[in-house]
């Protein structure tokens, strides 16, 4: 019998994603209803894991530092203010590739929210650099400084 596939049950939207997908929850490609995953595989043909104790990303790229992941939570751009403390390693905007040093197992601090046009919005890092993303991008937030109410 084939192994069957994993998903896990999304804390922060609510739908099933790959278990060991890492992405952005708006990626509709990589969230389910248990609905289309038993069209899809077949009722015994997935089965549902726990979700992973990081909420994003992938714990290969947080461990290393010994950073602890759990805090974070994801807030789309638009909600960011200054003082918020973010995670953006990896971001696909801010660091593609992973490479920018400032931000390996650092938190980045937001420094100024600069809304440029109705479909980019500037933030500008402490001590690092001015980054542009769409509104409704989801950045890693650090839990402690946010101060958001859970809707
Ligand atoms: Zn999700």
């Amino acid at each position: 019998m084939p192994k069957r596939k994993q998903f896990y049950d999304c804390g922060i939207c609510g739908a099933y994603h790959p278990a060991n997908w890492d992405g952005d929850c708006r990626d509709d490609a990589n969230r389910f209803a248990p609905d289309q995953l038993d069209a899809k595989y077949g009722e015994d043909g997935w089965e549902e894991v726990p979700m992973p104790t990081w909420t994003s990303p992938s714990p290969q790229r947080f461990v290393p530092g010994g950073v602890t992941v759990h805090e974070y939570r994801l807030v789309a751009v638009k909600d960011i203010k200054p003082g918020d403390m973010i995670d953006l390693e990896g971001d696909q905007f801010a660091d593609p590739k992973s490479e920018r040093v400032e931000f390996d197992c650092e938190l980045a601090t937001v420094a100024e929210v600069m809304p440029e046009t109705p479909s980019c919005i500037a933030l500008g890092i402490e001590g690092v650099d001015v980054f542009g993303f769409p509104p409704e991008h989801l950045l890693r937030v650090h839990g402690h400084d946010a101060g958001y109410d859970d809707e």
